[in-house]
């Protein structure tokens, strides 16, 4: 891409769904590309994390993209049936998105870190320090997702296991396993549809911290709605945000409904420990595996902000703002996809609004 602009008004970070938006209201709001506002990211080809998303997930298994401002997915990809992958389907529709509307999209550049430049009376500007260059801004649009941090929990005897040990994040295809025990640990639905997937080729355990919580009811925009005021009172008070499967519960679709006839939705409390060619629950039940898969969900990828030092003492980053996406106390820099903007359609809304915020603060409009 084009080289890095020395400054620039608005830097938005990440070119994910939360990007993307952000990107498209700051050019409707009339900021030039380039000295008004570039977007900076990681990948080397359009899509965020979903050009990293395993080849079975489809259109049709997502929950669901909604689409991005000002353009249709299905503008850029015909899914008839229901059968394109969601790893070539997303990438496609964000190439030609950053195509129509001319984003100023640079990549590969990974920002290192992002500090205060010393000021001299009135705001001090950002300095992005990035692998391809510095630049300097008056606001940040933080929307760096979660993928890059996937979390996995520690317990005792990880490192003597003899078998294999992987995340979600580095799931490709069930085949793989074929004539291993594999341990599927995890709550949410990545876990339960990973674990449907595997069932099929090999035996399976799966384990849970807590008793899953199964819901008929349909995903209403109500309930929607309310699981997100969940998730915002929890960032407005500084909270960690949480997962949304622990406020929605995890959807009985027909699929899962059959996985459960089968047996193969039983679940096992959690081990104590992992043991070479295993693992071990306190009773001294050992189940032997060759493979664990940690389903165990993702942290947010805000490492090079530390040294804005945000997270307080409630263990998140407080946020205010109509959708909550200003950062309490440094109200020139927005996180887009944390909290209450961390789906496709939060992401959407908390573009907008973090856009219409960050622009009145700056005196932009
Ligand atoms: P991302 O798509 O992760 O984009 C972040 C971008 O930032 C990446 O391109 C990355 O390279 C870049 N980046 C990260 N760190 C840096 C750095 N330091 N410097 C430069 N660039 C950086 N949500 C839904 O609403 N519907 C669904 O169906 C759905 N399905 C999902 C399925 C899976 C398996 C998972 C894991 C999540 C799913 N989600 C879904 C949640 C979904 O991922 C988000 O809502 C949305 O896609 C995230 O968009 P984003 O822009 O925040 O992040």
């Amino acid at each position: 891409s084009s080289p890095l602009p020395a400054r620039s008004r608005v830097v938005v970070i990440g070119a994910g769904q939360a990007g993307l938006s952000a990107a498209w209201f700051l050019r409707r709001a009339g900021l030039a590309p380039g000295e008004g506002y570039v977007v900076l990211d990681h990948n080397d080809a359009p899509g965020g994390a979903w050009q990293h998303r395993w080849p079975s997930l489809t259109l049709s298994t997502v929950n669901r993209v909604h689409d991005l401002p000002g353009m249709a997915l299905a503008d850029a990809v015909d899914d008839t049936g229901g059968r394109v992958r969601a790893a070539d389907a997303v990438p496609r529709y964000f190439a030609a998105y950053e195509s129509r509307f001319d984003l100023p999209v640079h990549r590969p550049v990974g920002v290192r870190l992002v500090r205060y430049a010393d000021g001299r009376g009135g705001p001090p500007d950002f300095v992005v320090e990035t692998d391809a260059g510095e630049v300097r801004a008056h606001g940040i649009i933080n929307a760096t997702g979660t993928w890059e941090r996937p979390f996995r929990p520690y317990y005792p005897g990880r490192d003597d296991f003899s078998g294999e040990q992987l995340h979600t994040a580095d799931y490709r295809t069930p085949e793989a396993f074929a004539g291993r025990h594999v341990v599927v640990v995890g709550g949410g639905i990545s876990a339960v549809q990973l674990l449907v997937e595997i069932a099929a080729v090999t035996t399976t355990t799966w384990v849970t911290r807590r008793e899953p919580v199964w819901t008929e009811e349909e995903f209403t925009p109500e309930r929607g709605r309310a699981a997100v005021a969940l998730v915002e009172e929890r960032v407005r008070q500084g909270l960690p945000p949480g997962s949304v499967v622990s406020v929605t519960g995890l959807p009985l679709t027909e699929p899962m409904r059959q996985a459960r006839r089968a047996g193969i939705l039983h679940r096992r409390p959690m081990f104590e420990r992992i043991v070479p060619d295993g693992v071990q629950w306190s009773d001294g039940t050992l189940q032997r595996a060759e493979v664990i898969l940690w389903c165990t969900g993702f942290r947010t990828a805000l490492d090079h902000l530390a040294p804005l030092r945000l997270r307080g003492p409630g263990g998140g980053i407080v946020l205010d703002g109509a959708i909550p996406t200003r950062v309490a106390g440094h109200r020139r820099l927005h996180l887009l996809g944390y909290g209450p903007s961390a789906s496709t359609i939060g992401a959407n809304r908390g573009g907008r609004v973090a856009v219409r915020e960050l622009l009145a603060t700056l005196g932009i409009h």
